[in-house]
């Protein structure tokens, strides 16, 4: 694929945009592949671009039942940090943070990282003692961070009030590196990518059940047909539970809505993320001057990609005493997606129960921070047939051996 530079847009200007090639290609399917990826969400063809460029497997099928990042991956709020408390979660979400910092470069697409600092107020006395710990353990991981007093998050969010009368900010865990990124950008330049490598993106082709023989995977059927695989990697996050089912094994995840919201465009006001877990509520700029807010779970099971009134009214009480400016806003836009929880609120890169089959799911309401961590370390997993250091204590095993990587307690909101 030619390359996308400043020399290519000065030349295309001069002949009408006539000479842009389309990003991707979606080929029919053929009748086998070495690997066959189930989800073409960010986690998905990351995993199928690290398998080309680390462990130089071309030979891959990506099969997405809608278009390619319509999941999770084009429904976030784009938050991107790496400060977790547990020390697997802080080695994959700082490999994955270091992957976005040079993303746009290695992927020739701008994925817009903006690394504009992250902050999670501390509002109780509870909180406090909690973040401190998260710095002390994030400093012995090599995970920048930093605690900062109520005084330092006012001058960095002048309109902030810092005094409320229920929940006064005591401080906050302040990480700069982290920031946003442009969702769908980052779904599009892993598509491209994997395309420019030879590898077919099939949309529009729902998986429906998986062949396998003797505990070995033999293939998928899918609306498209019977397609063949050596290797079977399932990457669909809230359909997770759904597809171990067709393959004929159960897996500890449940599904639940995570909703978020746009507001009207207004002037920059807010030039960091500001995450309020006690109230339950985070709330960040776009580029277009949109806030763009979220919070809590739906506290029932269910897969409705859509928007509801009782969260408009939750998210924005919580925030509203901490950002008075909230009440003069109209909000624009609300919209769901169905993450895939487990118990103790870490993934599962996992190899199951049929020896060539391959999950990677349970990102939750923070997977797309994790996106290129999560995408080298299941490349791994699926080229080697074991997980490497990044992806071994994230087996779906550990529930059975009481080995939880416990992100529940440290984080009530874990975007
Ligand atoms: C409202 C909201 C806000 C969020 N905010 C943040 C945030 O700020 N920061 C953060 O880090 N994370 C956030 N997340 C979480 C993040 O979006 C997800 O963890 C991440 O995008 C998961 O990516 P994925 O590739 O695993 O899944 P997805 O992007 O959902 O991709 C899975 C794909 O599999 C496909 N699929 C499912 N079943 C089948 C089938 N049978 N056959 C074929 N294809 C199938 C789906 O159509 C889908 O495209 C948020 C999530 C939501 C919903």
């Amino acid at each position: 694929m030619k390359r996308y530079s400043v020399f290519a847009i000065a030349r295309e200007a001069m002949r009408y945009h006539s000479g842009w090639e389309k990003a991707w290609v979606s080929p029919e399917p053929k009748a086998k592949y070495d690997v066959v990826i189930v989800g073409a969400g960010g986690h998905g063809l990351a995993t199928a671009y690290y398998l080309g460029k680390n462990h130089g497997i071309k030979n891959i099928a990506i099969i997405e039942k809608g278009w390619l990042g319509g999941g999770n991956t084009g429904r976030n709020t784009t938050i991107i940090r790496s400060n977790y408390l547990q020390d697997p979660s802080a080695a994959i979400y700082d490999k994955a943070l270091q992957l976005y910092e040079g993303l746009s470069q290695d992927l020739n697409y701008n994925v817009m990282f903006s690394p504009r600092g992250v902050m999670m107020l501390a509002q109780t006395h509870h909180e406090v003692r909690g973040y401190l710990r998260t710095v002390h353990a994030n400093n012995l991981q090599g995970v920048e961070t930093k605690w900062i007093t109520p005084e330092e998050v006012k001058k960095i969010v002048p309109i902030m009030n810092i005094n409320g009368p229920r929940y006064p900010v005591l401080g906050a865990l302040y990480q700069p590196r982290g920031g946003t990124g442009r969702h769908d950008a980052v779904a599009w330049g892993y598509a491209r990518a994997c395309s420019d490598m030879g590898m077919h993106i099939i949309q529009n082709c729902e998986v429906k059940g998986v062949r396998s023989e003797n505990g070995t995977v033999t293939g998928v059927e899918t609306t498209k047909g019977f397609i063949g695989c050596n290797k079977l990697g399932m990457v669909v996050a809230g359909h997770s539970g759904q597809l171990a089912e067709m393959a004929g094994f159960r897996l500890p995840i449940e599904a639940v809505a995570l909703q978020a919201m746009v507001s009207e465009p207004i002037k920059p006001a807010l030039d960091v993320v500001v995450m309020a877990n006690t109230v339950h509520g985070y709330m960040s700029q776009s580029d277009k001057g949109e806030m763009v807010i979220g919070g809590g779970t739906d506290g029932f099971n269910n897969f409705t990609q859509r928007g509801s009134w009782h969260h408009i009214e939750e998210t924005l009480r919580a925030l509203v005493e901490t950002f008075p400016m909230l009440s003069r806003l109209k909000m624009l836009r609300q919209w769901g997606g169905i993450v895939d929880m487990t118990g103790d609120r870490s993934p599962l890169i996992s190899k199951t129960p049929l020896h060539n089959c391959f999950i990677n799911c349970g990102w939750g309401t923070g997977g797309f921070k994790a996106i290129p961590g999560s995408g080298w370390a299941m490349a791994e997993l699926v080229a080697k047939g074991e997980p490497g250091p990044l992806a071994e204590a994230f087996n779906m095993w550990r529930f059975k051996e009481g080995q939880f990587i416990d992100e529940s307690v440290a984080a009530g909101v874990a975007h």
